[in-house]
């Protein structure tokens, strides 16, 4: 075995679809790619009507493993669960009445490769690629941009960062890494994720695999957390050039206690899932504890129910999983385990709907 291709990622979900159709739903995305690609989400469970878990692989075309664990994960579910069986992976079992909860009680929709153009272009003429391959209309022949800083969450941090944030994002279309895009959601892959938010109210949390630390990161990523000033918000243009300065009381971004404890809480059961596959630690941080963001996928699903309450409030997590971006694949198949054990533990944390 080894890495699969965009292709063959696609293809794996097509025939997961085909073999389990009363289990599954196969999405496609309404946005193709700038070379062309169609990318799909495969919905595992069985009833309508339940919470929903989004689970995103391959945003960053370097990270092999993450569209790999994603299509695993949804064949083990579905394995098992046809067969009526538990998961074993490493020193985690899950019980055949888990995977019955999770594929009865909820849904999960496993979007693999979001962004396959990179992934392509990684697999076969620049292996640390990270970004799309789409051209910027005056980027001067540079290529790219990073799908995880191009999400309409405080997007445009010339504006709503302090000047010496070091806020991890570019406008520059020839940085190689960080590159933000000529708009927020400028971009095809960007967009068939906010689509599937906006079309399936039902997804609660929202999971973006990437590798690799480890770690696991919850909201939020923009500035320290805070629970005592509610009115320093990434919506309050008050706060514009003042965000993103470490240990400063300044701006912190606002979360309520509850949600600071529901997501601390998921994130410790995820680590604490992974630890027992074969012993690693995945530590839990706040996002902002790497460097600050903006734009990325995981704030940006946080802070819809925020800017318009309306939308569902969707609890977002970004796990950097095993320590190289293009392992063996002996090591791949054992942080391909980890992953897997992380997503299940989080889904059996979620209410769901007692299996029907
Ligand atoms: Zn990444």
């Amino acid at each position: 075995m080894t890495y699969l291709n965009p292709a063959e990622v696609e293809s794996a979900l097509e025939n997961l679809a085909a073999a389990y159709p009363s289990a599954t739903e196969l999405i496609t995305c309404p946005n193709p790619t700038h070379e062309g690609r169609t990318t799909r989400v495969l919905r595992v469970g069985t009833r309508s009507g339940v919470d929903g878990l989004l689970l995103l692989g391959g945003v960053h075309a370097r990270e092999w493993v993450p569209p790999d664990a994603l299509v695993s994960l949804a064949a083990d579910l579905l394995e098992a669960h046809g067969l009526g069986t538990g998961l074993v992976y490493g020193g985690q079992r899950y019980t055949a009445d888990e995977v019955r909860h999770v594929v009865e009680g909820m849904a999960v929709y496993v979007f693999p490769c979001v962004n396959p153009d990179g992934r392509a272009h990684s697999q076969t003429a620049d292996p640390l690629w990270r970004k799309n391959r789409r051209p910027h209309p005056r980027g001067g022949g540079c290529v790219g941009v990073d799908v995880n800083r191009n999400f309409d969450f405080l997007w445009d941090h010339t504006a709503k960062f302090a000047p010496d944030s070091r806020v991890a994002t570019s406008a520059d279309p020839c940085d190689r890494q960080v590159y933000r895009g000529p708009s927020a959601a400028s971009e095809p892959e960007t967009r068939n994720v906010v689509w599937l938010l906006d079309t399936r109210p039902d997804i609660r949390v929202l999971v973006d695999v990437h590798s690799a630390v480890p770690v696991i990161l919850h909201a939020w990523g923009s500035d320290e957390n805070q629970s005592t000033r509610p009115e320093q918000t990434f919506l309050d243009p008050r706060f514009d050039g003042l965000r993103g300065r470490p240990r400063d009381s300044a701006y912190g971004e606002y979360i309520t206690p509850a949600d600071l404890g529901a997501v601390s809480a998921l994130s410790q059961r995820m680590r604490d899932a992974v630890k027992a596959v074969r012993g690693v630690d995945y530590p839990v941080e706040q996002a902002y504890g790497l460097y600050p963001t903006s734009g990325a996928s995981d704030d940006y699903a946080y802070s819809r129910h925020f800017a318009d309450p309306a939308k569902t409030k969707v609890h977002g997590f970004t796990i950097e999983c095993g320590r190289t971006f293009q392992p063996s694949w002996a090591e791949a198949e054992q942080v391909i385990r980890e992953v897997g054990s992380a997503a299940l533990a989080l889904a059996l944390a979620v209410p769901a709907a007692p299996p029907g």
